[in-house]
């Protein structure tokens, strides 16, 4: 079967590899739409997070975020059924087929037929920033700010207006990005290109005893660092931004994958009472919800997918997803 196999940094190629057996109880899908994540371009750039991959004897085929088609199971499985458009967990998706082992087959989510493939495939993504914004819990009369308008931020904006009237403003260095935090609900966006996070919203860039005890320091209920700082970052983190613009007892919720340590100023954590919160990946529970706000059309993932390539496609759909200014969700659609 056809496959993008990831054998080293900067290293994904187009290969012929063997499909996979089915087992007893076992799952064959046809991968209709496969996402590239960020966790896999960390693992593309600098071969973070490989485990995350199915490992094959060439290499390791990433791709978790995926839809596709029921072809064929290994004997009869009550409630599966051949032709049913699904979506699940698991890894190995950028290839033509997944096996979905029996252990895992209960969580084959039905994805109905009025929205498509590719969107379906953002489940997993979605389930991520639900998490995240099931951390911090949106109230109506609050002001959440985003940094980072990718699929994860953009992604949380759209959690919040699903869920409550909090406001939200939503940052990002891509024009592109930023027009499509607006088109999703943002109330208010900031380039950072133009105006650095804590001008913008008053934060008070230099943190002083006489600043501490204004009151109104910061005006953020919670931030979400959905940006963090790459090994080609310059300046400061956007946690380090985040806690200054955050309002005294105020949430930041990391969702980040740091690739180097930012340096931090703890004493504004503990003097201004902040809540720093990690948060990795989503519960069963969060990845259904996700599911089912797509298919219900509650949340619409189509704005979100900025482009889509084939399996043979595969060097330059990593090298699209890499370009920030310009992608927002890469598709493979075998
Ligand atoms: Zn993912």
């Amino acid at each position: 079967m056809k496959a993008a196999v990831f054998h080293g940094p900067q290293d994904v190629r187009f290969e012929e590899i063997d499909a996979p057996a089915l087992a007893d109880g076992d799952v064959l899908l046809r991968v209709k739409a496969c996402g590239i994540c960020g966790s896999d371009l960390h693992t593309y750039k600098h071969g973070m997070f490989q485990q995350l991959g199915n490992p094959i004897e060439q290499g390791r085929v990433l791709g978790h975020e995926f839809s596709g088609e029921v072809i064929a199971t290994g004997g009869p499985i009550p409630g599966v059924n051949l032709g049913d458009r699904v979506t699940s967990i698991g890894v190995g998706a950028n290839a033509e087929y997944l096996r979905i082992p029996k252990e895992r087959v209960a969580m084959l989510l039905p994805i109905g037929d009025k929205i498509s493939y590719a969107e379906a495939a953002t489940t997993e993504p979605l389930a991520t920033s639900l998490h995240a914004a099931n951390l911090a819990n949106a109230q109506d009369n609050e002001i959440h700010l985003v940094v980072g308008a990718g699929i994860i931020g953009l992604g949380i904006l759209q959690c919040i207006k699903a869920s409550s009237n909090a406001q939200v403003i939503v940052a990002d260095l891509s024009e592109k990005r930023l027009a499509k935090a607006a088109e999703l609900g943002a109330d208010r966006l900031i380039d950072v290109r133009s105006t650095p996070l804590v001008e913008a919203l008053d934060g008070g860039s230099n943190f002083s005893e006489e600043t501490l005890l204004d009151a109104n320091i910061g005006t953020i209920d919670t931030v979400y660092d959905c940006a963090g700082m790459s090994k080609h970052f310059q300046g400061s983190s956007v946690l380090e931004q985040a806690l200054a613009v955050v309002k005294e007892n105020g949430k930041i919720v990391v969702v980040a994958v740091y690739e180097q340590s930012p340096n931090l100023d703890y004493n504004q954590i503990v003097r201004k009472g902040i809540q720093l919160m990690g948060s990795w990946a989503w519960s069963m529970e969060e990845f259904k919800i996700a599911a089912d706000l797509i298919r219900k059309g509650e949340i619409d993932r189509q704005p979100l997918i900025s482009h889509e390539f084939s399996l043979e496609q595969a060097s330059e759909a990593y090298e699209t997803q890499l370009r920030a200014e310009t992608a927002i969700k890469v598709m493979f659609t075998p």
